[in-house]
């Protein structure tokens, strides 16, 4: 039988539903302030959906533009002023920052409260202490998906194949946190396949186009590709594709897809970290 689908679009939608209720119900002004370093193309068109993502949800978003030019001092002190004022309550740098820029050194200063992309190195400490933060926005996704089967995490066993800083380690520290039994895989994991075939959620966040294949997936299986890939097909068409074989989707119980999976449920957990930081 086919994998059942995890909609990421119809989910997100929800979460922008519920947000704008929320909104309307606190009776106050939520908004996004986002820097724009330079003149990236790829950050431009992100930013710009992300005013209408942000509109969609009853949030006002401000987007604070440096010209090319800017060095770390310009970044570092706009988001330190930032910070310091009262009517900014979520703040998120848009990346790439331009060479020479380091994006890490420059998301840590982000205080920690008004750190909506949940990037400083303090949310994430404070994610494995389970106390309450802004936890990286697809970790979040991914862990939404898996909770939208109904699947009972505690007791499960869950393979995280991937384990970047932003990425894969925080999901796996969340599925630790609903006491799953977990694995974290990266590129020096022998025989990941053996590993994969345990599990009863497999979350692939490795950016290896269609590295998770059919036989690697237990019948009944839950599958979240949280990949994105751009490859050229061999009819020349360059297209987006994640980290699962589409031929999972013929044993697995449910699989998200790509596009239209965790990418926009990503998005949903930004504003509803945004929502949490301005009325907390
Ligand atoms: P990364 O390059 O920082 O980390 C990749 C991780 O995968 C590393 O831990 C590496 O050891 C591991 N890995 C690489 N090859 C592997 C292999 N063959 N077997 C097992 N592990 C392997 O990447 P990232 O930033 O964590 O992103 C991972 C993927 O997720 C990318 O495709 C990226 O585009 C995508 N992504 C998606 C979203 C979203 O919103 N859907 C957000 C962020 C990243």
């Amino acid at each position: 039988m086919a994998a059942q689908m995890i909609d990421g679009k119809a989910l997100g939608a929800q979460v922008r539903e519920s947000l704008r209720t929320r909104i309307a119900a606190s009776g106050r002004n939520v908004r996004l302030d986002a820097v724009l370093v330079g003149d990236d193309r790829s950050a431009a068109i992100y930013a710009q959906n992300q005013a209408k993502n942000c509109a969609e949800a009853g949030i006002e978003y401000h987007l604070h533009t440096l010209p090319a030019t800017s060095g770390y001092d310009e970044v570092a002190g706009r988001v330190l002023l930032m910070n310091s004022e009262e009517s900014v309550r979520a703040i998120m740098v848009h990346v790439p920052l331009p060479a020479g820029i380091d994006a890490e050194r420059v998301q840590s200063l982000i205080a920690a409260e008004k750190d909506v992309e949940g990037v400083n190195p303090a949310n994430i400490g404070n994610v494995v202490y389970g106390r309450r933060s802004l936890v990286p926005c697809t970790a979040l996704a991914a862990l939404e998906m898996i909770e939208s089967t109904g699947i009972t995490l505690r007791g499960s066993r869950c393979v995280v194949v991937g384990a970047s800083n932003i990425v894969g380690k925080p999901i796996a520290v969340l599925l630790m946190r609903s006491e799953a039994t977990v694995i974290s895989a990266n590129k020096f994991t022998v025989a990941l396949d053996a590993l994969t075939r345990s599990a009863d959620v497999v979350i692939a966040a490795a950016g290896v186009p269609a590295l998770v294949k059919r036989d690697w997936i237990r019948p009944g299986a839950v599958v979240i590709d949280v990949g994105i890939n751009r490859i050229v097909r061999s009819d020349g068409k360059s297209v987006t594709v994640g980290d699962v074989d589409p031929a999972v989707a013929e044993v697995a119980g449910w699989m998200s897809p790509v596009p239209g999976g965790v990418g926009p449920m990503t998005v949903a957990m930004l504003l509803r970290n945004v929502v949490e930081a301005a009325l907390r």
